[in-house]
């Protein structure tokens, strides 16, 4: 199987009547869906959409999204993921970057959009109404349906954007095969079969809500569970309502399902399986998460242009803990990828010395949208620089350090953020934490935190700056605490610390 058209193919016809999606209770099996995505592929022909042609996601984790997919993969197109929350600027930047040719939003009022698309390729937009978020009208209205568009493992399956962490977005080009290496590596990594429930916690939009939820569930085996926008009250009672299996998010929708006080344990026995990633995991955090409702969270690592997950916890481990800096490791490589820890001469670090972490591999990108540039710099020959430092033991289990741009500069001094952070996490006041350098005239740099207390409860900054004093050595410890009502974050619930930076 080399791409996700021929392997969705294979699904449909190894086991049409499976349930391949459900939404709020409605549930398609595989044959049901193919042929919907093929009338959907129907519109989309007409509508002038053929191979290689880019064609804007605005949605939310609603059914027209796997339809979509599925169409334009039957096409030979590419799906562009676009946040649905983007409005004007955003939305501009990434018609215009991908050249799409048409959009598909669940925003009510499109018209309030096309201003978005002015000067862009954009051609034309297709609705999805809230009361209608499977197309049905649109379906109906074919019956016959387009002869399937042969493509490559080369071939460009969707077109998406980075977060945004450190600067503009960038379009990473997910080919099929890329999308395929993560499917498979990832699906074995969690022993995935047709019984799971994949309940898409992630948004759809970003790497891994679209590649290691969606993809996965589709033609992998499995059935994907979709609830619209993540809110957690709404993740808790679809996981219990649909026997959800294995889910993936960031750590900001499980903080959320923590401040929920309604939620026990008996809602998620479902569960076998659960990933969390994309940002700094506490280890704070997933000792709190399992203590309340014994469920484990197993750290993943990945990026946009490693195609989602390529580093993780073997399911049922626990990651051992770096006794120097009491990091959790975030994994194991998966098999097939390659790891190289490199300084920044790009030569490799002595054993177990950080350094920057290189991947390579089937799950590499073959470069960024319209951006030859910016490729050659980040992934030249194949060999993505990810701008993390990792420290790798001799067990093959890695550390990461934090954000190369992150570090921090005391009076010469390195000081990572994320080590900071956790442990302000391991104080029970603490709900969110994020700490940056702040210019010092003295110093270079002063730490400063910024932290958002837990409902009902009090400490002071004082009380906060005290408790990593006698945890880390004092230049680490803030000069700072601000203690603030939110901190500012990405569309994919990621803390922006370049922001607080300002
Ligand atoms: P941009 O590249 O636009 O600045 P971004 O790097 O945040 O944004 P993504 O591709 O979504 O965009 O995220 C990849 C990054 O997320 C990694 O380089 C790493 O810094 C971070 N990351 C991913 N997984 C983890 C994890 N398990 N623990 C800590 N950090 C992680
Ligand atoms: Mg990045």
């Amino acid at each position: 199987m080399t791409t996700l058209a021929a392997a969705w193919r294979s699904r449909v016809a190894a086991r049409p009547d499976g349930v391949a999606l459900s939404h709020r209770g409605r549930r398609w099996s595989a044959a049901e869906l193919d042929a919907d995505a093929a009338a959907l592929a129907a519109e989309l022909a007409e509508r002038g959409v053929g191979a290689g042609d880019r064609v804007a996601l605005h949605l939310q984790n609603v059914p027209a999204f796997p339809l979509a997919l599925l169409a334009l993969w039957r096409l030979g197109a590419v799906g562009v993921l676009a946040n649905p929350m983007y409005r004007d600027r955003e939305l501009r930047h990434l018609l215009a970057d991908s050249g799409a040719v048409g959009v598909l939003t669940s925003t009510a009022d499109i018209d309030e959009l096309r201003h978005a698309a002015e000067g862009t390729s954009v051609a034309w937009w297709l609705g999805v109404a809230d009361d209608d978020p499977t197309l049905a009208d649109v379906i109906a209205a074919h019956a016959g349906a387009v002869p399937e568009h042969a493509v490559a493992p080369a071939d460009l399956a969707i077109l998406t954007y980075t977060s945004g962490t450190t600067g503009p977005p960038k379009g990473a080009m997910n080919t099929h095969g890329n999308v395929l290496a993560t499917v498979e590596r990832f699906g074995d990594w969690i022993g995935l079969s047709d019984e799971d429930v994949v309940y898409a916690a992630a948004p759809l939009f970003h790497i891994t809500g679209a590649v290691a939820s969606g993809a996965l569930a589709l033609v992998g085996g499995g059935t994907l569970a979709l609830s619209g926008r993540f809110d957690p009250a709404d993740a808790v009672r679809t996981i219990e309502a649909e026997g959800a299996t294995f889910t993936i998010a960031s750590i900001t929708a499980f903080h959320a399902i923590e401040q929920l006080d309604w939620a026990e344990r008996r809602h998620l026995t479902s569960l076998r399986a659960v990933y969390t990633g994309g940002a700094p995991v506490p280890q704070a955090s997933i000792d709190r998460f399992r203590e309340r409702f014994g469920v484990a969270l197993h750290n993943v690592y990945g990026m946009t242009e490693s195609t989602s997950a390529v580093i993780a916890v073997p399911l049922g481990d626990a990651a051992p803990v770096d006794p120097l800096s009491g990091a959790a490791a975030i994994g194991r490589a998966l098999p097939g990828v390659g790891i190289e820890v490199v300084t920044d001469e790009d030569d490799p670090t002595a054993p177990g010395e950080p350094g920057e972490l290189v991947l390579t591999g089937a799950q590499v990108v073959p470069g960024y949208w319209g951006n030859p540039e910016a490729t050659g710099r980040t992934m030249p020959a194949g060999r993505l620089h990810t701008g993390d430092v990792v420290v790798v033991d001799v067990h093959g289990w890695i550390y990461l350090v934090d954000r190369l741009k992150d570090q921090i500069n005391v009076s010469g001094y390195k000081v990572w953020p994320r080590e900071v952070e956790d442990v302000l996490y391991e104080h029970p006041a603490v709900h969110e934490a994020a700490v940056i350098g702040r210019p010092d005239d003295y110093r270079g740099e002063a730490v400063v935190a910024h932290v958002v207390l837990a409902a009902g409860r009090t400490t002071t900054p004082e009380e906060l700056i005290a408790h990593t004093r006698t945890r880390l050595a004092a230049y680490k410890a803030p000069r700072e605490v601000h203690l603030v009502a939110d901190l500012p974050k990405t569309a994919t619930g990621k803390i922006r610390r370049d922001d607080l930076r300002g």
